[in-house]
């Protein structure tokens, strides 16, 4: 039933057609619980509720897969805009964002472009950007930039899916540039032939992916709402004197809110990720399509601990 439930989210969420009415409706069936508003003006006095209680954000302008130069253009300056706003705020946040919203489909000259004058942006005021992690067929090509910034620019990171079997390989190639890596089960609808289809060998990966990339001495964000990931997690720091400022924990904004404040509490960083902007459909759909349970809340706005 999971199964079934899952692939028809993410069905869904490939559909143009739909995601256009999507937008003409505007938020309702509940995507403001999960989406901090329309525009960044509304983003900020979430942001700012967030950081007056400890959590640090990452904000995502969300949108992906342009096909034109003039949109990539737009995404770009939408993320200067973005990262001008964090500061003139005083915010503590970083920013995330999709390679394929600033032309990785076009070409490779158009993305590196826009990248290198986002990262100018973020250098001049001290903000971290993180490239989200797409579908598979884009891995190799956002690694590959990833791994060519990461050169120019420290304050980037990047995003490993543990369901994927060459994540593995991927930390191995990249740990020449010390990345600073989100490890995540991954959220798209994936062939067996690039992914474990059981959820037990992502579940054991996800593991194998923080110890070793931990072990190694980079810095890791555990982006997961899973308290089995989270107790190893604890577990593991603890047992290898993993001091705290490597680490954090990362959780998406509107799902266990009371968990993130009890990490807190314990004296972990959390960070919470915020998605705003009119282009909620495929977040929306994809966060429906992990746990079905998220359901309830789009209808009735109801949240569980
Ligand atoms: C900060 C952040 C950034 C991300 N970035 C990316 C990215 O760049 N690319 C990408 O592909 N994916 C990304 N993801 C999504 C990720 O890949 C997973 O699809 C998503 O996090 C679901 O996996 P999970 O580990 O949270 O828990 P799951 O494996 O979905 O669930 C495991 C268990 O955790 C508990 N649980 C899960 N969700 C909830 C909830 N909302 N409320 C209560 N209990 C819950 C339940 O007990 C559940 O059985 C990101 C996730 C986070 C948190």
């Amino acid at each position: 039933m999971e199964a079934i439930n899952k692939s028809f989210f993410l069905f869904l969420a490939s559909r143009p057609s739909l995601d256009r009415l999507a937008k003409r409706w505007g938020s309702k069936f509940g995507a403001d619980k999960i989406v901090g508003g329309e525009t960044f003006e509304h983003a900020v006095p979430l942001i700012q509720n967030l950081n007056s209680q400890g959590l640090r954000v990452t904000v995502d302008h969300l949108g992906e897969f342009v096909s034109s130069e003039t949109e990539a253009k737009e995404r770009t300056q939408e993320c200067i805009d973005t990262i001008r706003m964090i500061s003139a705020h005083q915010l503590n946040s970083q920013m995330s964002l999709k390679v394929t919203s600033l032309g990785l489909d076009i070409s490779r000259d158009l993305v590196w472009e826009n990248m290198i004058e986002i990262m100018e942006e973020a250098v001049k005021h001290d903000v971290f950007v993180t490239i989200d992690m797409e579908d598979s067929t884009r891995t190799e090509a956002t690694l590959n930039l990833y791994k060519d910034l990461k050169k120019k620019y420290d304050n980037i990171g990047t995003v490993i899916q543990s369901y994927l079997y060459r994540s593995d390989q991927d930390l191995d190639d990249l740990n020449e540039v010390n990345p600073n890596l989100r490890l995540v089960k991954g959220a798209y609808k994936e062939a067996a032939k690039v992914a474990f289809p059981a959820k037990s060998d992502v579940d054991h990966n996800l593991k194998q992916l923080i110890k070793k990339h931990l072990l190694n001495g980079n810095f890791t964000a555990i982006a997961s709402h899973d308290d089995a990931i989270i107790n190893f997690t604890k577990e593991f720091v603890k047992e290898h004197d993993i001091p705290k400022d490597q680490f954090e924990f990362q959780m998406l904004y509107g799902m266990r809110s009371q968990s993130q404040l009890d990490l807190l509490a314990e004296g972990y960083t959390v960070r919470v990720y915020l998605p705003y902007g009119n282009d909620w459909y495929g977040y929306f759909m994809r966060r429906l399509a992990e746990r079905p349970a998220n359901i309830a809340f789009a209808f009735n706005g109801i949240f569980k601990k």
